[in-house]
């Protein structure tokens, strides 16, 4: 015999993993002699037999199901492709996990398949520990992201009540010494809230736990609303806020396409010292692009792939860390949620532009009478000043914060910690009075509850400001806009509540 020949039949006596080979009625034809090895039987104990002797019982039916099929549709394939657990039996009558591979061939007309069995118990231990080891990150991830919207969300009552009497001291100290203090507080309690609202963002798009709903968002109003937010930015920090209008309206969620715009916008003005912000829409070939520029600091180029990640900040802008580096985390995850696209292009020292593609299928034209109606609607000038303010609030430390706060700013109030009170107090509204109230009151009612009370009881449109930790979840509970009612998040910032109120007054029929 040549070495060749001498090869294969050792080989195939011995080869590492065991052979058998079966005929298309289930015998087996040949097994050599690893078998032994594995299954404990010696080839001539397996000659001739059903290859049953090999399949745990429970499995027969199903294994000879596969053979039948196998033999309909010969081809090299692993066997039990689709299934997860293949098991052979011991001539001891123990089972293992098998892997098992099929190769077909024919002597002469008749088909014969030759299989190589391994044992698979390791290789599919490590396999569940894998899975296993998978399926628990995914549960220390969410219960990582339900621990930080917990806690930032229990930690926006106590930060709205140190905000608020922030605002009141300030106002009682004058432009003492004390003035300058409270100023430096207020910058703190500042970036504690941007840092709580940009965690409880960036937890509650990592938990999964946000379905977009999406509806004709007309960009003309949408556009407007960033107008108003960012001008007075733009006026403290000497810059330029410019806005090219579009006709066009994105089907998409609008809490989370203003949260997006909103995040790109606050970077553009906080890397921005000289010049300003342009935001305008390029629509070709159906889609759109939103582009954001301004003629900031920049991003150095081989920064510019890792400023999506989180907790990412550029170190090059020194002393300048504004954010806590979340921003555009969100606008990543925002974006893969409503399907845009956002890129960003820079050049240091200079300007950095960051573009927002919509596909086509989410763009149509703005609805002409919509747009009409909400421009309208746009802050009218200030015609009186409300002078009474029910302020229904449960929580007792937060509720004196704000009776003291809006006491201050000349407004009379009378409190109510819960929804009951604040019926008994209904009967006693008079023209001109405005609601405050938080929108939790109760696992029962809501500060819009004791709003449509209020309507109903006046029969005017009652003016009211509700307030909510999680503004994002109540303004999607709200199936259309509420005509005289302003929505504003926990922790309130005191010159929104106060330009809410002055809005709401301007603007009321009821008086
Ligand atoms: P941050 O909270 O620090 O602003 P972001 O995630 O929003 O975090 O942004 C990450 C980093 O990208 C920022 O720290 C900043 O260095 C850089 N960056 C983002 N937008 C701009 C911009 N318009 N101009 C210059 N640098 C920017």
């Amino acid at each position: 015999m040549d070495e060749f020949a001498e090869i294969t039949q050792h080989l195939l006596r011995s080869s590492p993993d065991a052979m058998v080979v079966i005929d298309d009625r289930g015998k087996i034809r040949f097994a050599n002699d690893t078998v032994t090895d594995l299954f404990g039987y010696t080839p001539a104990q397996l000659l001739n037999q059903s290859i049953d002797i090999l399949v745990p019982e429970r499995l027969r039916s199903r294994h000879g199901r596969h053979i039948t099929g196998f033999f309909l549709e010969p081809r090299n394939r692993e066997m039990g492709a689709a299934i997860t657990e293949l098991f052979a039996r011991r001539a001891d009558g123990s089972e293992f996990a098998a892997g098992i591979r099929l190769a077909p061939f024919r002597i002469g007309s008749k088909l014969l398949v030759a299989a190589a069995v391994r044992d698979n118990t390791e290789r599919q231990r490590i396999n569940e520990a894998l899975v296993a080891a998978r399926e628990e990150a995914v549960r220390a991830n969410r219960a990582k992201s339900r621990f930080l919207a917990t806690a930032s969300h229990d930690l926006r009552q106590p930060l709205q009540t140190i905000k608020l009497l922030n605002a009141a001291m300030s106002r009682l100290a004058g432009e003492s010494e004390l003035k300058t203090f409270l100023d430096h507080q207020a910058q703190a309690i500042e970036s504690t809230t941007r840092l709580l609202n940009a965690l409880l963002d960036i937890s509650r798009l990592e938990s999964g736990s946000i379905e977009p709903q999406c509806v004709a968002v007309p960009l003309p109003e949408l556009l407007e609303e960033l107008r108003s937010e960012f001008d007075s930015v733009a006026r403290a920090r000497g810059l330029r806020l410019t806005v090219k209008a579009s006709r066009l309206s994105v089907r998409t969620d609008r809490v989370l396409f203003h949260q997006l715009l909103q995040n790109i916008l606050g970077n553009a003005f906080k890397y921005t010292d000289e010049g300003g912000v342009t935001i305008d829409c390029q629509h070709e070939s159906g889609s759109l692009t939103i582009r954001i520029a301004d003629t900031g600091i920049g991003i150095p180029p081989d920064k510019l792939e890792r400023i999506f990640d989180e907790y990412y900040q550029v170190d090059t802008h020194g002393a300048k860390r504004m954010g806590v580096g979340l921003g555009l985390a969100i606008v990543k995850e925002v974006a893969r949620l409503l399907g845009f696209k956002v890129t960003i292009t820079s050049a240091v020292g200079k300007c950095t532009q960051v573009n927002i593609d919509i596909p086509a299928e989410y763009v149509s034209v703005a609805d002409p009478a919509a747009v009409a109606a909400t421009m309208m609607s746009s802050p009218a000038e200030l015609s009186r000043a409300v002078s009474r303010i029910m302020l229904v609030e449960d929580n007792d430390s937060v509720r004196l914060a704000t009776q003291l706060f809006l006491q201050l700013e000349g407004f009379e109030i009378r409190g109510a910690s819960s929804f009951a009170e604040a019926l008994r107090m209904l009967p006693s509204l008079r023209a001109g009075d405005l609601i405050v109230a938080d929108f939790h009151l109760d696992s029962s009612h809501s500060g819009l509850d004791v709003l449509t009370q209020a309507r109903v009881l006046t029969g005017a449109e009652v003016p009211a400001v509700i307030l909510s930790g999680d503004l994002p979840s109540v303004v999607r509970s709200i199936a259309k806009p509420i005509p005289g009612v302003r929505f504003l998040g926990k922790p309130v910032d005191t010159n929104a509540l106060l330009e809410a109120i002055r809005e709401l007054t301007a603007n009321s029929s009821y008086s």
